[in-house]
């Protein structure tokens, strides 16, 4: 492990919810830290709604590796409010109405698979009379949510100097350069063989006068997430090849209609923003160090769970980078490509 026992200072390319993280976790093993970002408006982690759901898609189907990448995900974000005083994750319980009696016998299913029943609340919630929940519903818990922006100008906050505005590819002499590029990755020459699939995502926000809900309700193909004020988060939508982060009618459309199926009140939207998820290969996030050069690192692939992954995986990488062990298998580039 030549790199590892060098201490070398690291760069790291890319401010979003990646280099961030790994930012987090390089300084709490007390290494020298700068981080390049070239400020771009609209990014993934900028638009994102940062929502850790522990069940998903149409399968209910329980998120790869929860039961470790959870309770990580909650040291490392509550390691951060411990340091700054900052609340940046909040758990929230998350309500999940069902679309059909298939989806609810669905769940019936999969209650006899080890793990779901822990991720049932232990006091189910209401619906209440504001959602329609002909089908059932369930409460999670194992759930909530980032506000990534915020945790982003915490990082920078605690980088200082180290933060440093700017664009470049350059692959510093003197140390490691670890490329936390998002779907910008895609176009860098040195990980051309990596196979991204980005996935861009419309999301809305909403102002719902009369909606009291401190929980996350998620019904399938959309959900709302309270984030004060009487606003919500709202989508969102996967167009998969798409390259232009831009809102479309048909993108605004395509949620108001799922929202329609589960929400009983009106609502204005006073927002509609798009992103591009960084997505490669199964959803699976990838990092490593480049296979011919041994000190230029990725970490990238967050696609639409990196609240919740990033964590874990960061700090595995850091603790690679410090001499502490391997790359978890699953993730390491060079291993899955
Ligand atoms: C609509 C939508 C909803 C989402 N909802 C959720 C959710 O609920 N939960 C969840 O976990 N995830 C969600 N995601 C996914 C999440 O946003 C991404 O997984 C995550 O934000 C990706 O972070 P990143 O740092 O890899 O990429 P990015 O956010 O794209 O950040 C990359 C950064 O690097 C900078 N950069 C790139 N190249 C260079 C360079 N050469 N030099 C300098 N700077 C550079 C960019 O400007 C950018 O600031 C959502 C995404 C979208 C689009």
């Amino acid at each position: 492990m030549a790199v590892a026992s060098e201490n070398l200072p690291i760069t790291i390319i890319g401010g979003g919810l990646a280099g961030c993280v790994m930012a987090w976790a390089l300084r709490a093993r007390n290494r020298e830290v700068v981080l390049l970002d070239r400020g771009e408006e609209v990014t993934a982690s900028k638009v994102a709604a940062g929502i850790v759901n522990p069940v998903t898609g149409p399968k209910l189907t329980k998120t790869w590796r929860l039961e470790q990448l959870w309770p990580a995900a909650l040291n490392f974000y509550d390691s951060i409010r411990k340091k700054t005083g900052r609340e940046v994750f909040r758990q929230m319980p998350l309500i999940r109405l069902f679309n059909s009696p298939r989806e609810a016998r669905q769940w019936e299913k999969r209650l006899g698979s080890p793990g779901y029943v822990e991720c049932l609340a232990s006091v189910a919630l209401d619906p209440g009379n504001d959602l329609k929940a002909q089908y059932g519903a369930i409460t999670l818990e194992n759930s909530g949510y980032l506000g990534i922006p915020e945790f982003i100008a915490l990082t920078r906050e605690m980088l200082g100097a180290g933060w440093r505005s700017g664009q470049s590819r350059e692959v510093q002499e003197e140390g490691i350069t670890l490329f936390c590029e998002g779907v910008s990755g895609a176009a860098n020459p040195l990980f051309e063989w990596v196979p991204f699939k980005p996935a861009k995502g419309e999301i809305l926000t909403l102002s719902i006068p009369g909606l009291d809900q401190q929980r996350i309700v998620n019904c399938g193909g959309a959900w709302l997430l309270p984030v004060g004020g009487g606003q919500f988060r709202c989508g969102a939508t996967y167009d998969w090849g798409c390259s232009e982060p831009k809102p479309t009618a048909e993108g605004r459309r395509v949620i108001e209609e799922r929202l329609g199926r589960f929400l009983q009140l009106p609502y204005e939207v006073i927002d509609h923003q798009a992103g591009i998820r960084p997505v490669v290969r199964e959803s699976r996030l990838l990092c490593g160090m480049h296979p011919s050069q041994s000190r230029v690192g990725f970490f990238n692939g967050l696609g639409s769970k990196g609240v919740l992954n990033a964590p874990f995986f960061a700090g595995n990488f850091a603790d690679y980078l410090c001499g502490g062990g391997p790359i978890d298998p699953e993730v390491d580039l060079c291993g899955n490509i």
